[in-house]
């Protein structure tokens, strides 16, 4: 199976996305995208050992270092940011040098984050090495640390020069992870692509397989419809809130049940199920579209219905507070039907109850 290869049109920060088996090792293409003397590659203590020398083999003849952080979403936070200023500070970065993030998405945050610092923007490459990352957090240019008050509180636009997915990386990542990853994918054709929805369909067993193919084959399709929208909007003023389809309920179940308890991807699946039921119940889609969607996502391993322990009224309550609102009203992201999300503005707090009822939270 062949490199494929897309590319996010942003003009002048236009950069490519490329999805294959063997691309960290294949260090003259993505050394291409660097343009200094300094490569700083950041990465933690779980993916360190398992790819930090494939990618330090191709850097011979820079001046380089990596810092490699704890593992996990604790950790993607200002006083990291502060330990890859000091590595750069180490290295002697000017402002030509280039950070490597190789992770995940907790990674490719704060790395990108850092290098939109350090000395007012630095390059970076997003290395992603999770099925979430390379579908989602690794395109679009967001970079963000959490703060003890909010995840991703504190951020910037700040586009990578290069995103380079090797799919062989996802051998190595935990079952788990992995199927929150398709979460993501199932997202993407569920909120605006039907023929990608269908084509899930048909491979659903292959991809919760890890089938080489079909999985290439959705992570650039992921990718090109992500990539697509980013370029129409890069800084959400539109379009691009679609891709929040299943978010609201899923952080607000996600925070109400503990981060942790429910990765990200299972939080959205279960989410996008809420979704779908409320379009159903405001009579927007069909009930047979959510069938489908159930369907799918429970193919792919995903769970659909929310874990006890979370209440209705926590839950809304915690909806309420979505930065995306407007005075006061529910701003949801629903649905028409598969392929077809729209922004909902001033939905009523007592429809998304009753969803969230019949559900059993
Ligand atoms: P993660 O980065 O925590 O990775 C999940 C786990 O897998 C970690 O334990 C990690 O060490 C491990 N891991 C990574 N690659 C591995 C591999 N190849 N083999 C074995 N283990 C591996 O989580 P994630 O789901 O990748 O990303 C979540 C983060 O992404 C969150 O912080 C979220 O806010 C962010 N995010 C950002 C955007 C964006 O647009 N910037 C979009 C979505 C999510
Ligand atoms: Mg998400």
């Amino acid at each position: 199976m062949s490199v494929r290869e897309l590319e996010v049109a942003l003009g002048a920060r236009r950069y490519p996305i490329w999805i294959g088996p063997g691309l960290l090792g294949d260090a003259a293409r993505w050394r291409a995208r660097m343009r200094g003397r300094h490569a700083l590659v950041v990465t933690n203590a779980t993916v360190a050992p398992l790819y930090l020398e494939r990618v330090r083999a191709g850097l011979a003849g820079l001046a380089h270092d990596a810092l490699v952080l704890p593992d996990g979403e604790s950790f993607k936070t200002l006083d990291s940011c502060a330990r890859v200023f000091d590595a750069l500070a180490a290295l002697g970065a000017t402002r030509d040098a280039c950070v490597l993030a190789l992770g995940g998405g907790v990674i490719g945050d704060l790395a990108g984050f850092a290098a939109a610092c350090w000395m007012r923007g630095i390059d970076f490459v997003q290395m992603p090495t999770t099925l979430l990352a390379m579908v989602d957090s690794s395109v679009g240019g967001k970079t963000a640390v959490n703060l003890p008050a909010g995840k991703n509180l504190v951020g910037a636009f700040h586009q990578p020069r290069a995103v380079v997915a090797d799919t062989d990386t996802l051998a190595t990542l935990p079952a788990r992870e992995y199927r929150a990853g398709l979460a993501e994918v199932a997202k993407i054709g569920a909120l605006g692509d039907a023929a990608f929805f269908a084509w899930l369909e048909a491979h659903a067993d292959a991809l919760a397989g890890r089938a080489s193919d079909a999985l290439i084959e959705a992570i650039a399709h992921a990718c090109a419809r992500k990539a697509g929208v980013v370029a129409r909007d890069e800084t959400e003023q539109g379009e691009r809130a679609l891709l929040n389809f299943g978010h609201t309920f899923g952080h607000a179940l996600e925070a109400e049940l503990g981060y942790g308890t429910l990765l990200h991807g299972e939080a959205v699946a279960i989410g996008m199920l809420l979704a779908a039921r409320l379009s159903a119940r405001l009579g927007l889609a069909g009930t047979a579209d959510a069938e489908r969607l159930r369907a799918l996502l429970t193919r792919l391993g995903l769970p659909v219905d929310a874990p006890p322990g979370a209440g209705a009224d926590a839950l809304l309550a915690r909806m309420a507070l979505d930065k995306k609102n407007e005075a006061g009203r529910l701003r949801l992201i629903l649905w028409r039907g598969i392929g077809r999300a729209e922004i909902a503005a001033g939905v009523d707090a007592g429809a998304v109850r009753a969803v969230l009822e019949e559900q059993g939270a």
